[in-house]
C-alpha cells in the first residue's frame, strides 16, 4: 500500500542537536516532524541546578541565536566565562587563556542542558511547519526508494523524503539502518555535579589534568561551578556512594583547594566515557547528526558544539537542495554534508583522543612533553591566540548559521 507523504523531514531525537536542526528550518515550506521519547521540561525551581551542562563556543552561540533560541536561554540562565586555566597535576606546566588576548568579551558560556532544551522546545512550538511528537517512540522503519516510512508505537504512520537520526550516542536509528561504529571505551567515567566553593570562580573555567583523568570546575551563576570529574569506573562508583561530606572533601583535595573548600554540592551522576564514530553519516533517505554520528571525551567540552555545527550544516545543505529542486533524501545531496562535517569532526576527535592519552600517561617522557607543551603555549601569544580562535569554534569552513547574524533561506512555492 502506498502511503501519503506526511512530511518532508522526520527527525528522530529532539535533543539539543535534533531540535536545533528543526528550528534552523523553521518558517520554511518544509514540513518537519520531531519525535522524542520525552518532552523537554519548561519549568523548575529557580534555586535548583541542572547538573548536566555544556560549554558552548561562540560559533554555537551564533547558531542558537540564529535559530531563535539564544534569547530564551539568556532569560533562563547562561554564564559567560572570560578565562580558562589548565594545569598538569604531575608537573609545573600550566596555561592561561583569556578573552582579553583576542579582544573578546568572553570565551564562551556554560549552560545547563535543560536550559538549552527548554528554549529550543519553546521555539519549536512557535513554528507552524514543525510538529513536535512526544512522548513517542518509533516502532518500525522502512526505507523505500522515494521515501522513508515510519510507524510509531501508538499506531501513527508518517513518511518523508529524509529521516534524521539525532537520537544520541546509542542511536536506535543508526542501528536500524545497519550503520556500524568504531571507537573504544576510555575506562573512565565522568562524575558530574554542581558545587559551591568558598572562593568565587572568577568566571574562569578551571581544568586540572591528573593521570586518572581531568577534573573541571566550570563557572556558573552565583559563584556555583559545574563539576566534570573523570575517574576510573571503580573510583566513580565509590564517589557516587560516598557520603556528601566525604565527597566534598575529596573533590576539594583533587582540585588542590584552588577555590577553597567545597561547601555545597547538588546531586551526583556518572557517565561512562567512550570514543565512537559512525562508519558513515548517510545512506539513501537517512542522515545521522550529533552524538548519533560521533561521541567524544568531554575534556575540552566540544561534543555538542560539533553536533550543533552538524545541525547548522545539514540545514544549509537541505535548504540549498530544496531551493534548487533536488531530492533532499538522495545520497548525492547528503554527501556534501558528510564530507563537510567529517572534515571538521575527525580532526577534533583525533585531537581530543590525543590529549586524553597524553595527559593520562605516567611515562616520564610524556609527562615532560606535556608540561613543556603547556609552558610553551602559555609563553607564545600567537600560538595561544590560535588555540583560542579554534576553541571558540571560529576557524574552518563554518556553516552560515555559525556566523553572527547568519541565516539560510528557502525558495517558497515549490
Ligand atoms: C559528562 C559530560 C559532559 C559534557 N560536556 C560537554 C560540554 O561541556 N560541551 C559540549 O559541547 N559537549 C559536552 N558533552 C557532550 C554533549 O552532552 C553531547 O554531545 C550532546 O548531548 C549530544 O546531543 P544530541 O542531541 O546529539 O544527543 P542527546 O543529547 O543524547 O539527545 C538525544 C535525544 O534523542 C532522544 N532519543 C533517544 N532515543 C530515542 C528514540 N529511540 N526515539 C526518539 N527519541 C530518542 C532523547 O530523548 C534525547 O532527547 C558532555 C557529555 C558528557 C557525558
Amino acid at each position: 500500500m502506498k502511503r501519503n507523504r506526511t512530511h518532508d523531514l522526520i527527525i528522530c531525537g529532539g535533543g539539543m542537536v535534533g531540535a536545533t536542526l528543526a528550528a534552523a528550518l523553521g518558517d520554511t515550506p518544509l514540513r518537519i516532524a520531531v519525535i522524542d521519547l520525552h518532552k523537554a521540561r519548561q519549568r523548575w525551581p529557580r534555586e535548583s541546578w541542572g547538573i548536566r551542562t555544556c560549554a558552548l563556543t561562540r560559533a554555537s552561540q551564533h547558531i542558537l541565536d540564529n535559530v531563535g533560541a539564544w534569547e530564551g536561554m539568556v532569560r533562563r540562565r547562561v554564564h559567560p566565562y572570560s578565562d580558562m586555566y589548565v594545569w598538569d597535576a604531575t608537573g609545573s606546566g600550566s596555561v592561561h587563556f583569556s578573552a582579553a588576548d583576542v579582544g573578546e568579551p568572553n570565551l564562551g558560556h556554560i549552560v545547563e542542558n535543560r536550559v538549552i532544551q527548554a528554549a529550543l522546545a519553546k521555539r519549536l512550538a512557535e513554528l507552524s511547519n514543525v510538529e513536535l511528537i512526544c512522548p513517542a517512540r518509533i516502532d518500525t522503519l522502512e526505507f523505500r526508494e522515494e521515501r522513508v516510512e515510519v510507524a510509531l508505537e501508538d499506531g501513527r504512520e508518517l513518511s518523508a523524503a529524509l529521516l534524521v537520526g539525532a537520537d544520541g550516542r546509542d542511536s536506535w536509528v543508526r542501528r536500524q539502518a545497519g550503520i556500524t561504529t568504531h571507537g573504544w571505551e576510555y575506562r573512565q567515567t565522568a562524575v558530574i555535579t554542581v558545587a559551591r566553593t568558598e572562593r568565587h570562580h572568577r568566571d574562569t573555567a578551571w581544568q586540572r589534568f591528573t593521570t586518572e583523568g581531568p577534573l573541571a570546575f566550570l563557572p556558573l551563576a552565583e559563584g556555583h561551578s559545574s563539576i566534570v570529574w573523570s575517574v576510573t569506573p571503580e573510583h566513580a562508583e565509590q564517589l557516587l556512594e560516598m557520603e556528601e561530606g566525604a565527597f566534598m572533601e575529596q573533590l576539594g583535595q583533587s582540585f588542590e583547594h584552588t577555590l577553597g573548600r567545597v561547601e555545597w554540592i547538588a546531586e551526583r551522576a556518572a557517565f561512562p566515557l567512550r570514543l565512537q564514530h559512525a562508519s558513515r553519516y548517510i545512506r539513501p533517505r537517512l542522515v545521522l547528526a550529533g552524538d548519533a554520528a560521533h561521541a567524544i571525551h568531554p575534556l575540552a567540552g566540544q561534543g555538542v558544539n560539533l553536533g550543533l555545527a552538524d545541525a547548522a550544516t545539514l540545514a544549509e545543505v537541505i535548504a540549498q537542495a530544496w531551493s534548487s529542486r533536488r531530492d533532499i533524501g538522495q545520497p548525492a545531496t547528503l554527501r556534501r554534508y558528510e564530507r563537510w562535517r567529517k572534515s571538521d569532526n575527525i580532526p577534533m576527535m583525533g585531537a581530543m583522543d590525543g590529549f586524553q592519552r597524553l595527559f593520562g600517561s605516567e611515562l616520564t617522557p610524556l609527562c615532560w612533553a606535556r608540561n613543556l607543551g603547556l609552558t610553551l603555549t602559555d609563553a607564545l601569544p600567537p600560538v595561544k591566540r590560535g588555540f583560542i580562535q579554534h576553541a571558540m569554534g571560529l576557524t574552518g569552513h563554518l556553516p552560515r548559521l555559525a556566523r553572527a547574524g547568519g541565516g539560510i533561506s528557502l525558495l517558497p512555492g515549490r
